[in-house]
């Protein structure tokens, strides 16, 4: 079953649509502002997201930009009161995938959903699949990884945490994206346990095996790269 979250202060439109959703099958949480909305999203990880653009706390627009900022990809239909062209483009610049106008036919919000999470489904099979690189090799489907015919045993953190790195290859990840992205929320407290989790990453993979796939990127964060060492 799907899990849609729909950020909406206009407490009757997300009544109505909660409650059109939750008959079509889909497990539906509403938020009221833009503040608990991207914090329900961070929390909850709904498969899509609908997004009014004019919320109290923290606008529409700038809820998507912090999720897009932190590499969150959930689907994310905005909904516009007025049929105001800068809004509808601001809003697909900061990474919304589609837009409606309100008022809408409900009919209509089902069909673009549905779009929606049947492209998001092709696009997360396709960075799911296996990963290789040299002789390390991982399996995101199965959770397990290996180097050659060996087999590596991580926990699910371990992975989840070598996983993410390895989709952003190349690219510098700080701590907080690390954090909210593969502990699941929004974490203000110590950054260290990612520093923690890297080392033990480091050991059973970069140290036991002599090759160097997870860089620090000094006052960044982290960054995987297959070097041999
Ligand atoms: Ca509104």
């Amino acid at each position: 079953m799907s899990k849609i979250l729909i950020v909406e202060d206009e407490v009757k439109i997300a009544r109505f649509v909660t409650l059109e959703l939750e008959h079509e099958g889909y497990e539906v949480k509403a938020a009221h502002d833009g503040r608990t909305g991207l914090d329900t999203c961070i929390e909850w990880q709904p498969d899509l997201m609908i997004l009014d653009l004019m919320l109290p706390e923290l606008s529409g627009i700038e809820v998507c930009r912090r999720l897009r900022q932190q590499h969150n990809d959930v689907p994310i239909i905005m909904l516009t009161a007025k049929d105001d062209v800068s809004d509808k483009v601001m809003g697909l610049d900061m990474g919304a995938d589609d837009y409606m106008t309100k008022p809408f036919a409900i009919e209509e919000l089902l069909a673009r959903i549905r779009v929606s999470l049947k492209k998001h489904r092709v696009d997360v099979q396709q960075t799911s699949g296996t990963r290789t690189a040299g002789k390390l090799h991982i399996e995101p489907a199965s959770y397990s990884a290996g180097f050659g015919d060996e087999s590596i045993s991580l926990t699910k953190k371990e992975f989840d945490l070598l996983n993410y790195l390895w989709q952003h290859e190349n690219t510098a990840i700080t701590r907080d994206d690390l954090l909210t992205n593969v502990w699941g929320y929004e974490f203000t407290g110590d950054t260290n346990i990612v520093d923690v989790y890297i080392r033990y990453l480091r050991q059973k993979i970069d140290d036991k095996y002599g090759i160097k796939t997870i860089h620090t990127i000094r006052a960044v964060g982290y960054m995987f790269r297959y070097e041999n060492a």
